[in-house]
């Protein structure tokens, strides 16, 4: 499995930057991971749009699903060109439900509710969901293939079910959105540096990938944090091509 990083930021994108969005492929398989404001652009420099596979999104926040809004354009172009024979398949939880309502697009997109303990098979990948702790539903996503295995974290605070969730992943990606001294300030519904890297060290992944950086944060304070527990974290870097 391959893994491009096509967005970092969140809850908004900084200046030449993306929010989240990241491109998983194996043989034919290429699923998007999130389609936050920037992606698009992004996504067309390492991919055929007319060939990606499906797109998952953990949950509907704007900075994780607002590129879908004009990919559903590109879908429809496609489509009239006689690119692209079927929809998109499209991947979500179906609540908020007033926003879930909002993805279909004409009949180009085929929009499929996902849930926590649900697995589904997308090509070569098999893909499972576990309910995070976030301000709206949200999901992280378990992805197999090869025998290789990837987690996603999604947006969530920090909870003990996450790590046999994680367990013993080739690659972790998780959002790292607050240094610990944030969470000791009360702040919510996001991870920091400290805590991602301690769920990568209690479920003994073999790579932890730092994502959702707030704009104007200090990456370098918050890989420090990090490897104080797992010293082989990693910034995700916006292009970077990781190997699962
Ligand atoms: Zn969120």
């Amino acid at each position: 499995m391959q893994l491009i990083v096509l967005g970092t930021d969140g809850p908004y994108p900084g200046a030449s930057k993306a929010c989240s969005g990241y491109l998983l492929s194996y043989g034919n398989t290429k699923i998007l991971l999130d389609c936050g404001s920037g992606v698009l652009a992004r996504l067309q420099c390492h991919q055929d749009l007319n060939q990606l596979s499906a797109v998952v999104l953990s949950h509907l926040h704007y900075d994780h699903i607002s590129d879908l809004y004009v990919l559903r354009f590109a879908v429809d172009a496609a489509r009239q060109a006689g690119l692209r024979s079927g929809p998109l398949p499209l991947y979500a939880p179906p609540k908020p439900a007033d926003v879930f309502s909002t993805l279909e697009y004409k009949d180009n997109i085929a929009l499929y509710p996902i849930h926590g303990g649900e697995s589904i098979e997308i090509g070569d990948f098999i893909l499972s969901f576990l309910p995070t702790a976030h301000s709206i539903p949200c999901l992280a996503v378990h992805v197999a293939a090869a025998g290789r295995q990837f987690v996603y974290s999604g947006d969530t605070e920090y909870f003990p079910a996450l790590v046999p969730f994680i367990a013993k992943a080739h690659l972790f990606l998780c959002e790292a959105s607050y240094l610990q001294h944030d969470i000791i300030a009360g702040k919510r519904n996001h991870l920091s540096a400290l805590e991602a890297a301690n769920l990568a060290r209690e479920a003994a992944v073999d790579k932890l990938l730092l994502t959702h950086f707030a704009p104007g944060v200090d990456l370098e304070e918050l890989l420090t944090e990090a490897r104080s527990v797992f010293p082989r974290a990693q910034l995700a870097r916006e292009g970077g091509k990781y190997l699962v």
